[in-house]
């Protein structure tokens, strides 16, 4: 069945209002279109884990550090209304931008310290960008439940501080990476890859597995896993690596020694386009 689809932020209410009523749990998967697997598993977790499914899509401009990058996003609602449907969202909130930001913006909501590195340090004020709406989003759609990819583990770790600190009413659900056969993240960035690229680009997931072994095999010196680990690239010029870190996944803070559980992340730039990934290393040896 399709979707029902809202683009004001009124009809919105009264739909999930209409929803709460029924005794529904309100779940809510944020997304900036181009709807791929990665975003059908957030759907379907929704689903299992909500009586009602509102998915936002909405290319947010105030995230992009490079405007080039915002102009060229492309989205093709109707296809990624089959994809909402195909895996049981039961509305599609598309706002214009002009219902989301009806005035030049002067309020922001920041993360502090969990934006420092990684793709904070990288992107200036992109996490202030996604903070800002998802609490928006959040105020709009006021669920239960919202979903979001570990893929982006750094944007996860932000929201989740968001909504502790200011005491949101609303549970924050991870949902795994979903990946290629070949072991890359699914991305819509990835349909921006040659197909020489797209060949050779799981070696950024190669290389954090490499790295993430290292550790379960005992190697506890970020040094050195890191060298290894980057060692991968030397002979693939078509790699510039932008960071790979291992990071203490609650503080998203590079640890100079690896004592317990960590995150391994990267960004590698392929040609023009930036990828990024990261996997989870609950324990050393
Ligand atoms: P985006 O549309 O890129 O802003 O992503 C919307 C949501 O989909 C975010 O919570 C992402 O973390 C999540 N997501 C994107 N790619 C994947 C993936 N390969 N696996 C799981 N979640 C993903």
């Amino acid at each position: 069945m399709q979707p029902e689809q809202r683009t004001t932020i009124a009809e919105t209410r009264k739909a999930v209002a209409d929803a709460r009523r029924r005794g529904l749990a309100i779940g809510l998967v944020p997304t900036m279109g181009a709807l791929h697997a990665g975003h059908a598993a957030l759907i379907e977790r929704a689903r299992h884990d909500a009586g009602y499914v509102v998915v936002s899509i909405f290319v947010n401009p105030i995230q992009f550090d490079r405007p080039e990058d915002y102009q060229a996003y492309r989205i093709d609602l109707q296809r990624d209304l089959n994809v909402c449907a195909e895996h049981g969202a039961d509305l599609v909130f598309a706002p214009p931008v002009e219902e989301v930001y009806p005035s030049p913006q002067s309020t922001f909501v920041e993360v502090l310290g969990l934006t420092d590195h990684l793709c904070g340090h990288f992107r200036p004020g992109h996490f202030r960008g996604v903070t800002t709406v998802v609490s928006k989003l959040f105020h709009m759609v006021a669920p239960d439940l919202a979903f979001f990819g570990e893929k982006d583990a750094q944007q996860l770790a932000v929201i989740e501080r968001m909504v502790l600190d200011l005491n949101l009413p609303i549970r924050i659900v991870p949902v795994p990476t979903v990946r290629d056969s070949d072991g890359l993240a699914v991305s819509s960035r990835n349909a921006r890859l040659s197909p020489e690229e797209r060949r050779i680009a799981p070696l950024l997931f190669q290389a954090l597995t490499a790295a993430r072994e290292s550790v379960v095999q005992g190697c506890s010196s970020t040094a050195e896993v890191r060298r290894k680990a980057l060692a991968l690239f030397e002979s693939r010029p078509q790699f510039r690596v932008e960071y790979l870190e291992i990071v203490d996944p609650k503080t998203m803070i590079p640890v100079a020694q690896i004592t317990g559980p960590v995150r391994i992340a990267a960004a590698v730039w392929l040609g023009n386009t930036r990828l990024i990934d990261n996997v989870y290393c609950p324990r050393t040896r």
